[in-house]
């Protein structure tokens, strides 16, 4: 059990003098930002970073024949290096750029999963899946006649493990789950999972949108085959994020998107696919942002992952502690040292869209609705919740003002 903590592990100040946008008032009241889960927002070394890359080297990747464009294949191959020690791969041919989690779910749907799917196998998914991680498998099965189940969760917002064996079978042949639930905060066990999953000779893709910005990652430790995630949820540049899939998988499946950039050799009717990472990157890719993403990983390395989880945690125990304080509040998921930096709730006879409205004329951004994951909320029994989500720059300060505008507003709704 975490004790609880006034002292943070991170200087939030110093932190928090790097970050330009949120030195705002909004509606006459210093911005409380608590919608990190949706998007974070950026220091001003990664602000930096894309105005630097426009300012001195920006050209084309991977093309011309002059100094800017080695200038900026240099700086764009030197940020993939970062990511692939970032998440502790073993070879940058593991690391592909791709516009967000999202697109790297569907690359894996389409190419990995309509070649090796038939009529009858099976995707295990979880209770708690985002739509990104549950639609494309979903069309997946419609094109191949694949079935998809779904692993429980407990009341207490876990996985229930003890339906796994029941679920894993010869017939699986993918995993989809998620490392941390964008709505309940659980940190899932994925080694574990992988673990049973490949017993039966399942692969494993991990939607690691909400826990490599939150905690130290580890692509081997977990064995996972495919991992996802997303650079606008780590301080990074938005339309950015990275798929990581193990060589031989990658190597052996077909290319997703066909254009420039993906070949070998191309005749009119034909084309042989380039090697790995470029086979997946068709087209120009997000330059700027995928250079600029380097930034982001050194800030949050110089600041350290284990320190950032830390803080996370601590703020979440606050939070659960100080929400106790309001009538009719539900917090969804598990114990705050079992999830990472946020807290969803639902309050009896609310509506968690007026409870954001008033939450923002009180300066603190929350996320309220179904956070894209429906299924989950149809088993919580509520259509959607209020949810308030931390990272390193945020304060306990700013969770008692959270607090203080979340009494508000029940007062003025109840
Ligand atoms: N999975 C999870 C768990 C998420 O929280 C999100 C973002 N809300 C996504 C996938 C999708 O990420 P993106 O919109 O960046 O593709």
């Amino acid at each position: 059990m975490l004790k609880p903590s006034s002292e943070s592990t991170l200087n939030t100040e110093q932190i928090r003098a790097d970050f330009p946008i949120l030195q705002q008032q909004v509606h006459g009241k210093p911005l409380v930002y608590l919608d990190n889960g949706a998007s974070t927002q950026r220091p001003i070394q990664v602000i930096q970073a894309i105005s630097d890359v426009y300012e001195q080297c920006y050209s084309n990747v991977h093309r011309g024949g002059h100094l800017l464009s080695s200038r900026s294949t240099d700086a764009y191959e030197a940020s993939r290096e970062a990511i692939r020690a970032f998440i502790q791969a073993k070879s940058t041919n593991e690391i592909i750029f791709t516009p967000g989690t999202t697109f790297g779910i569907n690359l894996v749907a389409r190419s990995w999963g309509d070649a090796c799917l038939k009529a009858g196998d099976e995707i295990l998914v979880t209770e708690m899946e985002h739509h990104s991680n549950l639609i494309p498998w979903q069309q997946l099965a419609q094109r191949t006649g694949a079935v998809i189940k779904a692993i429980p969760i407990t009341d207490e917002g876990q996985l229930d493990l003890s339906a796994l064996p029941g679920l894993l079978t010869e017939k699986t042949k993918i995993v989809a789950m998620t490392a941390v639930s964008n709505v309940l905060g659980t940190i899932n066990p994925v080694a574990k999972i992988v673990k049973q999953a490949h017993a039966v000779g399942a692969v494993v893709l991990v939607d690691a949108a909400q826990s490599v910005p939150h905690e130290a990652t580890n692509v081997q430790t977990w064995d996972a085959d495919f991992v996802a995630f997303s650079a606008h949820k780590m301080l990074g540049p938005s339309g950015l994020g990275i798929l990581y899939g193990k060589e031989s998988l990658l190597d052996a499946m077909p290319p997703f998107l066909g254009g420039g950039s993906m070949i070998n050799t191309v005749t009119i009717d034909s084309f042989t696919p380039a090697m790995l990472p470029a086979k997946f990157e068709a087209g120009t890719p997000p330059i700027a942002q995928a250079i600029a993403l380097k930034a982001a990983i050194d800030y949050l390395t110089d600041v350290g992952m284990e320190n950032i989880l830390q803080h996370e945690q601590n703020l979440t125990q606050h939070a659960h502690q100080r929400l106790t304080e309001i009538e009719g509040l539900r917090i969804l998921g598990p114990a705050p040292e079992l999830k990472a930096g946020l807290v969803s709730f639902d309050i009896k006879g609310m509506n968690p869209r007026d409870i954001a409205g008033i939450l923002d004329t009180q300066g603190v951004a929350v996320r309220e609705g179904h956070h894209c994951a429906i299924p989950l909320h149809q088993r919580l029994g509520i259509s959607s919740s209020t949810r308030a989500s931390f990272y390193l720059y945020n304060t306990l300060e700013e969770v008692d003002q959270f607090i203080e505008a979340l009494k508000k507003a029940t007062m003025l709704l109840g």
